[in-house]
């Protein structure tokens, strides 16, 4: 089937191979230390080491282009894709120049692959709701050329939801949808906190199945999450792979989608995490083939 992936960091799409070649000065030995992490802090590390290897928008280019080859290679046609565009901003890069070569290689790739793609420009949450607010001005410039939708992502405990919401309002206002990291590393409350601003899906947000009345209210109001199931348990979001509420949550009605967050800090890609699903939980072809058209109802993009 033709998969839709909805929470996919263009960023964390840089596997071992392509960090290499991003920056040959980069060993095996340093690249393999710095992939060997098992929890969260050592996750960020490593995006951060992807980050740093990025130097401008030629980079970027490259690495979109990887991605888009990658998609079509796993069947996904249609992907919105988060550019961590608070971390260009935060380097002190033009932030005009890496996105007009990123919509370049991805013209081109799209010419030549059948993978359609959207953009989610993402602020750095515990920066600050200043932070939070240049993002999303900046995002709103870019609506009508590719940028979707509006995100929060890092630091859930550092930086509250709630202090987003005046930025939340400006990217609405500004025609952007609006999605949010909760849930992942912080509980119940984080994911509340994100749909009173109004995020309109929630990125992980497994920390639900903790809470009966929050998963009721996700189901009434068919708020989506953006479940990963190989980032829970690589950043230790879960304690073990046995453990993660992927099928709890789908039993009790709430929305679910499955994506891979970061396949190349991961290691993984999407036809991997389905076969996860039916493997390690129990789902059917039909409940599958059911997430997948959760999936494509939660596109901020329907087909015209
Ligand atoms: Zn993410």
């Amino acid at each position: 089937m033709a998969l839709t992936e909805l929470h996919l960091h263009l960023e964390g799409t840089v596997d071992r191979e392509t960090v290499m070649l991003l920056d040959p000065c980069v060993t095996r030995e340093e690249v393999d230390r710095v992939w060997a992490f098992g929890d969260f802090p050592g996750f960020l590390n490593c995006f951060k080491f992807i980050a740093q290897r990025l130097r401008g928008p030629a980079d970027y280019a490259f690495i979109t282009r990887r991605m888009i080859e990658s998609l079509a290679a796993q069947g996904v046609e249609y992907a919105e894709v988060t550019l961590a565009a608070g971390v260009i901003l935060w380097r002190g890069f033009a932030f005009d120049q890496i996105w007009r070569a990123i919509r370049q290689a991805q013209r081109e790739a799209e010419g030549e692959f059948p993978v359609r793609i959207w953009w989610n420009l993402d602020a750095i949450r515990q920066f600050g709701p200043d932070h939070v607010m240049e993002v999303a001005r900046l995002a709103s410039n870019y609506v009508g050329d590719g940028a979707i939708s509006f995100g929060i992502g890092g630091d859930e405990v550092g930086g509250p939801a709630l202090l987003c919401r005046e930025a939340y309002r400006y990217a609405k206002d500004s025609g952007l949808r609006l999605t949010a990291h909760a849930g992942e590393t912080d509980g119940p409350d984080s994911i509340r906190a994100a749909i009173d601003i109004g995020a309109e899906r929630i990125g992980h947000g497994i920390r639900a199945a903790e809470d009966p009345d929050l998963m009721r209210l996700l189901r009434d109001r068919q708020i989506p999450l953006e479940v990963c199931i190989t980032s829970n348990v690589r950043t230790g979001a879960v304690a073990s792979l046995a453990n993660h509420p992927v099928r709890q949550l789908f039993d009790a009605g709430v929305p679910i989608t499955l994506n891979t967050d970061d396949p190349g800090v991961f290691e993984t890609d999407l036809t991997r995490e389905f076969a996860i699903a039916r493997r390690e939980f129990g789902f059917s072809e039909e409940e599958l083939l059911a997430i997948q058209k959760q999936a494509d109802r939660s596109r901020f993009r329907q087909p015209s």
